[in-house]
């Protein structure tokens, strides 16, 4: 009787997993018209989403952002990727610096929308504290300079915790909590989820379901696919052993399959977490 009720109970959690994969598939562009304040009425069009990745060593794109890319593509979105390293922690940057124009290529990111910045005050190092004044006035450049109108990159934990990762949450949470950033920009920072969470691959969809966030971007097969050739390509990963390539790529890569990605707005109007200035408020 209990194997039945084990059988029953593990059957009803992936159909569960199943209904809100499909549910999030089909409500994505609803969700991105909340993010971007698109009228009700109005049909989200794919000139409306201008979207800048910010990432801060090659490898980051496909370990942490593959979903977000490959959705926003699949919308025919205009999808950005600003590197703010060139990843020569192991004096490995020409080589990485390629990888990544390749990687962003699977993914979706033709060269000409990549920036790679090489900048000897933000080197690829944990152990360099990059300065937060030099990271914003990057970001903002570019932002302004293509108009953007989204702004994804990691949260305050950094995703990995590496601090290069925090160093740029910290600069966007300067450029919002300053009212630099335009006010038709909405910022965005990929949920950093615990150890079992990544873990788990798949089977976290109802968590991150049930937890608060304002938008889930979840990849079908083919996305997963994608996304593993593009893992695949780092030298980085490959040269750390194919168990530990095996183990990256289920950390981060099996939620795009049938999983979540989680990301949550942290701009003006779902809260203050970014620290942008509520512009109406000043106005008064
Ligand atoms: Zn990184």
């Amino acid at each position: 009787m209990s194997v039945y009720l084990v059988v029953f109970v593990v059957l009803s959690y992936f159909v569960w997993i199943k209904c809100i994969y499909n549910r999030h598939r089909r409500t994505l562009v609803k969700s991105l018209k909340n993010v971007l304040d698109v009228s009700p009425g109005r049909e989200l069009d794919s000139a409306d989403i201008r979207a800048l990745i910010v990432t801060a060593h090659p490898d980051d794109e496909c370990m942490f952002f593959a979903p977000t890319i490959i959705r926003l593509v699949e919308l025919n979105a205009s999808v950005h990727l600003l590197c703010l390293s060139e990843g020569n922690y192991y004096h490995q940057g020409a080589q990485r610096k390629q990888e990544l124009l390749n990687s962003c290529a699977v993914l979706g990111i033709p060269g000409s929308r990549v920036t790679i910045v090489d900048h000897k005050k933000l080197p690829d190092d944990p152990k360099t504290e990059w300065s937060v004044s030099l990271v914003s006035s990057v970001i903002v450049k570019h932002i302004r300079a293509h108009s953007f109108n989204m702004v994804l990159t990691f949260d305050g934990r950094g995703v990995s915790g590496h601090a290069n990762h925090i160093a740029i949450h910290k600069a966007v949470s300067h450029l919002g909590s300053s009212g630099q950033v335009p006010n038709d920009c909405c910022l965005l920072s990929l949920v950093t989820v615990g150890l079992i969470r990544k873990y788990i691959s798949f089977l976290e969809l109802p968590l991150s379901w049930l937890l608060p966030s304002c938008l889930l971007c979840t990849t079908g097969s083919q996305g997963y696919r994608q996304a593993k050739v593009s893992l695949e390509i780092d030298t980085w990963l490959a040269e750390t052993g194919r168990w530990l390539l095996l183990e990256s790529a289920h950390v981060f890569l099996a939620p795009l399959n049938k999983g979540m990605y989680s990301i949550c707005a942290e701009n003006a109007r779902a809260g203050t977490k970014f620290g942008k200035r509520d512009a109406t408020a000043e106005q008064r």
